[in-house]
């Protein structure tokens, strides 16, 4: 795929994985839309460093002052910049989700909506070609979609991290972006959970930004089978007790860590 650096809104910054950049069919394995065929897009850079991020090589730069929870797991090393990132041109972008032949388009990351100029170009080019096509993004909900970039997605999969992810809440709380998304429609909100206790914290988001338990889904932080197994035991319960949606990570049931899937 051509890497340029023309405009900004002209290339969008990918993570690359195995050589390429980082587009891929599969099945969307969490939230609203859990088993949906869908094509990713998954962009690179994030504004937040969750401590148990698991696309870690989109922001865990060598150099980075941000800690993770592998930096002290024997052979894990910070990721080089320049091996992981990739910067695309919007045709080839383009190109390369249309030949999957599906309508269903996730942008993920990374953080996608540190990349909206771009994006917009994305959606526009691809509903050039076909009125059918579905846009998704998934967010951490700390930045506000422009006017354009609203006009183009159909679902926010908003994600707000909590104090387990280790970023401050100053970081992670912007109360202009959740006001947003708490009164937009399109909006479902994905907490991922480790403890019982985070539940308080989740609690009192959603009271203060009036979300519905009807808008939120919990699933549990884990990136092996074996954890999500042991917390979905009460995260169930938390979800009947409250009226919330609960999910599985069906992407972790089937492939575990693996990138690209
Ligand atoms: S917001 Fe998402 S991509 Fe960014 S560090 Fe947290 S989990 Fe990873």
């Amino acid at each position: 795929m051509t890497q340029r650096s023309t405009s900004r809104t002209d290339v969008l910054k990918l993570a690359r994985l195995r050589g390429e950049p980082e587009i891929f069919y599969s099945i969307q394995g969490e939230g609203k839309s859990i088993g949906i065929p869908s094509v990713f897009v998954r962009t690179t850079l994030c504004n937040l460093h969750c401590i148990w991020c698991d696309t870690d090589y989109t922001w865990n730069w060598e150099g980075t002052r941000f800690s993770h929870k592998n930096d002290d797991k024997p052979g894990y090393r910070k990721f080089s910049k320049k091996e992981w990132m990739v910067e695309c041109n919007i045709d080839a972008v383009a190109a390369a989700v249309a030949d999957f032949a599906c309508a269903n388009v996730i942008l993920t990351g990374g953080e996608p909506m540190l990349q909206q100029a771009a994006l917009v170009r994305l959606m526009e080019q691809l509903c050039a070609q076909s009125k059918d096509y579905h846009f998704e993004v998934e967010t951490n909900g700390t930045l506000l979609p422009s006017p354009a970039f609203d006009q183009q997605i159909h679902q926010y999969n908003v994600s707000p991290k909590l104090e387990n992810s280790g970023n401050p809440q100053k970081l992670r709380e912007k109360s202009g972006p959740l006001r947003f998304f708490a009164r937009s429609p399109k909006a479902n909100f994905n907490f991922v959970v480790a403890e019982p206790s985070d539940l308080e914290e989740i609690l009192s988001m959603l009271q203060q930004y009036a979300i519905p338990p009807d808008r939120v889904w919990l699933m549990p932080e884990g990136s092996t089978p074996a954890v999500l197994n042991k917390r979905r035991k009460w995260l169930v319960e938390i979800c009947k007790k409250h009226g919330f949606r609960y999910s599985d990570r069906i992407h972790v049931q089937i492939w575990g860590a693996k990138k690209g899937v």
